[in-house]
């Protein structure tokens, strides 16, 4: 809805009421809470569960919770899960099979009623990166019937960045720290002498209708200056950059490049990029049947390109070495995705980089296939 947003400021009374509106209109509503030492997603009851006065601390292969010295609630970068737990959950069951004692059989879809989900704190990165998973799941031939309801009901409150982590970088891959589109509401935070408040700007008709039942302000010069402000100087902080070239076709011409065999030596294969991506989408399907075989189920769960069984057709797996799987994996997210979604398949979370335990940094292999695209080879001798 360019061009006709409302803007306001709530305080945290004004937050308060809108986690409180959500819930009575029967939303689930999902947002960072401190659980277990990190920054999670997790089903709020009201807002005075978000991280108010945390941060984070990242690096690869280390993530940590800081104590801030403000009491600010979003100056944290994305944790270890994503919206697509929620969306395209980890593990759903699709349907289910009874034979009766006269053999007759009843096959019933069994997909769980999709929630009415009100996602609070939506980092930009995090907002491309369901827009990309809409490309995939919610469209094209065949999409994911629970993935497209659950998304057509969700109701997204996306919050600028204004404290990148040292992993972040989505300036260099255009995700972020500001938001353009893609949400119901948007906010910003502002931590000043005058006040912890939030600039918020609707997106839809949907994020309108819910802010006129907000007790707010309008918005005034100093907070929106100081929002704006706040995300550009967030800009310039970024921990980390993609290197500035042509990813589609720089890991197209790295097929078979030395560097695979430097990440293949540290890469243990466990998967765990894959699972913290959020745009990462691959999914396998099990049959799961009763001792008296009378009864069965198939379920849908995530599956990891890293994993040997996902590329297993008779006799074995056709990716058989982690440098080949790992190949996979970069250059279907930074080359071959453009072929198949128009877009790339990374935003720049850094999620991978901090949840990797061997601390393998997606920039910095980019930048060494860089280094190796432009280093001349040397010829075999003849
Ligand atoms: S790159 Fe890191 S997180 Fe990904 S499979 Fe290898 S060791 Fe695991
Ligand atoms: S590849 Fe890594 S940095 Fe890129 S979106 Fe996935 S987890 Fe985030």
């Amino acid at each position: 809805m360019a061009g006709t947003a409302t803007t306001a400021v709530l305080d945290r009374a004004g937050l308060d009421a809108l986690v409180a509106a959500l819930v009575a209109d029967g939303r689930t509503v999902v947002g960072p809470t401190v659980r277990d030492g990190a920054i999670v997603l997790a089903e709020l009851s009201g807002a005075g569960q978000l991280p108010y006065g945390w941060g984070v601390e990242l690096d690869a292969g280390r993530y940590r919770l800081v104590r801030r010295d403000d009491d600010a609630a979003f100056a944290h970068s994305g944790g270890p899960q994503s919206w697509k737990a929620f969306l395209h959950p980890e593990r759903e069951r699709l349907w289910s099979a009874e034979r009766a004692a006269d053999g007759t059989l009843t096959v019933r879809a069994d997909r769980a009623e999709a929630p009415s989900y009100a996602f609070l704190g939506v980092r930009p990165c995090d907002l491309r990166a369901i827009a990309v998973q809409d490309r995939v799941l919610a469209s094209g031939h065949y999409p994911d019937s629970g993935y497209r309801e659950r998304r057509r009901r969700a109701f997204l409150i996306a919050a600028e960045c204004t404290e990148p982590a040292g992993t972040c970088f989505c300036v260099s891959m255009g995700s972020g720290p500001a938001v353009d589109d893609g949400y119901d509401l948007a906010l910003t935070e502002v931590v000043s002498a005058a006040g912890h408040r939030f600039l918020v700007r609707t997106g839809s008709a949907e994020g309108e209708r819910i802010l006129t039942r907000l007790p707010r302000l309008p918005a005034d010069a100093e907070t929106t200056a100081l929002a704006s402000a706040a995300v550009r100087r967030a800009a310039e902080r970024m921990g980390r950059a993609m290197p500035p070239v042509d990813l589609r076709a720089l890991m197209g011409a790295s097929l078979e490049a030395e560097r695979w065999d430097d990440v293949a030596a540290r890469c243990l294969t466990c998967g765990n990029c894959t699972l913290v991506c959020p745009t990462c989408f691959c999914t396998t399907t099990e049959e799961v049947t009763d001792l008296t075989g009378d009864h069965t189920e198939r379920w849908q769960r995530w599956d990891s390109c890293f994993d040997l069984d996902f590329s297993y057709v008779h006799g074995g797996p056709v990716r058989a070495s982690a440098r080949s799987r790992y190949r996979q994996w970069l250059t279907h997210k930074l080359s071959t995705w453009y072929d198949q979604f128009g877009s790339p398949g990374c935003v720049g979370c850094g999620r991978c980089i901090a949840w990797c335990p061997a601390g393998i940094d997606i920039t910095e292999e980019v930048a060494a296939f860089r280094a190796e695209s432009s280093t001349p080879r040397e010829e075999a001798p003849q």
